[in-house]
C-alpha cells in the first residue's frame, strides 16, 4: 500500500489531516499562535521533543503542507517556505555559510540573486566567482579551499539556457561543495534535480506555482541537516510565508501538472512558429532541435518549460518597437501566469549592464523572453504575428 504515488497524486492527495468538520478542501489556518495543554507541554514543545505548531513564523499547518507536497514532488527530505522566492534564495545562503567563504555560480542568474552576490554577500565577505554556462569546463578553475556553494538556474533567465545537472553534481561531489538549484523554470513536474544530485533546491513559487499571478512565496527543500540550518536561521529572522499565501500555493499545486503540460504545449508552438518567421533571426526553446543544449535539455527534463527566447531582427529598436506592438499579450515583469508576457531585457530589466555584461549572459539587444500562457494558442501565435508585422 505504501507504494509511492505519481508527482499529480501527490500534488493533489498530500494534505493536512481532516479537523473535526471533516472538510473536503483543506481550510485556512490565518492564525499567528497556538495554545498549549499546559505548562509540561509547552515546555516540550519548546524544547522540540513534540513536534507541534507553537508560533507561525515557526511553523504553520498551510505551510507545512505546501513544503509537503513540494518535498513529494522533489524527492526531497525536509524544506522550509518563504515570503518569496527571494527570501529564499538569501536565507538559504545566509543560514549555511560564513564570512571568508566562497560561491561558484552561473553568470546567468536571476537578477536579484546576481545583486545579492555583487553588492550584499560580500559585506560579510562572502564573494562569488561566475562560470559561462557554455563553457562548463572552467568551473573547476574558480573552485577555491574557501567554496562551499556550486549555485545554478537552468533553463536561465531570460536566454533559457540549458545546464548539464550530471556535470554540476559529479563536481560538487569532487569538491565537497553543496549543490544548490534554483528550479523556478522547470518546476517540479519537469525537473528533479535532487535525482541527479542537488542537495537543496529552491522555487520562486510566485512563478509557475502559483500560476495565475496573484501571490508571492518561496520555497527551499532538500537534504534534512542542511534545511535544519536553514528553518533555525529563519525561524529567528523571520522570513516565513504568510500562512493565506500558503494555502493558495498549495492550491495551485494541485494543478501544477496539467498547467505545465499545456503551457509546454502552447510554447512549443509558438517556438515553432517563430522559427519559420522571415523577422526573426534566431529562437531558443530548450525542446527545439536547434537549442544549443537540445540533447541535455532532453535527458534532464519531461518537457522544454513555457518560456520562449527569440531575437527581432533590428537591434533594441525592432525589440522596443516590438513591444510596442503587442495587443494582446501582456508587459509584465512576471512570468508563469495564466495570461502571455513579454518583455524586452535589453530595454527594461537588464538596461543598467553594460553591452558586454548583457551578451556574457547571452542577452543580446534584439532579444524578447516570452512567458506563454493558457490563453489558446492561435490567439497568442496572432498576437505576435501582427506585432512582427
Ligand atoms: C522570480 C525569480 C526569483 C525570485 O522570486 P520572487 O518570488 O520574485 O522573490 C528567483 N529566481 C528565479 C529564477 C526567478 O524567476
Amino acid at each position: 500500500m505504501s507504494k509511492k504515488k505519481h508527482i499529480e497524486t501527490e500534488a493533489i492527495r498530500t494534505q493536512l489531516n481532516r479537523s473535526e468538520y471533516l472538510e473536503h478542501s483543506v481550510p485556512l489556518y490565518l492564525t499567528s499562535s497556538f495554545v498549549f495543554e499546559d505548562a509540561e507541554d509547552m515546555r516540550a514543545s519548546f524544547t522540540e521533543e513534540k513536534e507541534r505548531n507553537i508560533y507561525s513564523r515557526f511553523t504553520n499547518p498551510n505551510t507545512s503542507e505546501f513544503v509537503d507536497k513540494i518535498c513529494k514532488m522533489e524527492g526531497a527530505e525536509a524544506g522550509y517556505a518563504f515570503a518569496t522566492g527571494m527570501a529564499a534564495v538569501f536565507s538559504t545562503f545566509a543560514a549555511l555559510l560564513n564570512s571568508g567563504d566562497h560561491i561558484v555560480s552561473a553568470r546567468s542568474v536571476f537578477g536579484s540573486t546576481h545583486s545579492l552576490f555583487t553588492k550584499f554577500l560580500p559585506k560579510w565577505n562572502i564573494k562569488t566567482s561566475y562560470f559561462d554556462v557554455n563553457k562548463p569546463e572552467t568551473i573547476e578553475g574558480l573552485i577555491t579551499p574557501a567554496t562551499k556553494i556550486l549555485y545554478a538556474e537552468s533553463p536561465t533567465n531570460p536566454a533559457v539556457d540549458i545546464i548539464d545537472l550530471d556535470l554540476l553534481n559529479n563536481i560538487a561531489k569532487k569538491h565537497d561543495l553543496i549543490l544548490v538549484i534554483d528550479n523556478c523554470f522547470a518546476t517540479p513536474y519537469i525537473q528533479q534535480p535532487i535525482k541527479h544530485g542537488a542537495h537543496l533546491v529552491i522555487h520562486s513559487a510566485t512563478k509557475l506555482i502559483d500560476g495565475q499571478g496573484r501571490v508571492l512565496g518561496g520555497v527551499t527543500v532538500g537534504q534534512a541537516d542542511l534545511i535544519r540550518e536553514i528553518y533555525l536561521f529563519s525561524r529567528n529572522t523571520g522570513p516565513a510565508l504568510s500562512p493565506f499565501n500558503a494555502w493558495v500555493l498549495s492550491k495551485s499545486l494541485e494543478t501544477l501538472p496539467v498547467r505545465v503540460e499545456k503551457h509546454c504545449e502552447n510554447a512549443v508552438k509558438v517556438a515553432e512558429f517563430l522559427e519559420k518567421h522571415p523577422k526573426i533571426n534566431w529562437v531558443k526553446y530548450p525542446f527545439l532541435k536547434s537549442h544549443p543544449q537540445y540533447e541535455v535539455a532532453k535527458k534532464q527534463m519531461k518537457l522544454g518549460g513555457n518560456i520562449v527566447a527569440f531575437e527581432v531582427k533590428g537591434g533594441i529598436d525592432a525589440g522596443r518597437k516590438f513591444l510596442n506592438a503587442i495587443k494582446m499579450c501582456s508587459l509584465s515583469a512576471n512570468l508563469g501566469d495564466t495570461r502571455t508576457i513579454v518583455t524586452h531585457p535589453a530595454s527594461t530589466t537588464h538596461s543598467s549592464l553594460a553591452e558586454e555584461d548583457r551578451l556574457a549572459v547571452n542577452i543580446t539587444d534584439g532579444l524578447v523572453r516570452t512567458s506563454v500562457g493558457l490563453e489558446h494558442v492561435d490567439d497568442i501565435i496572432a498576437d505576435l504575428e501582427q506585432a512582427l508585422g
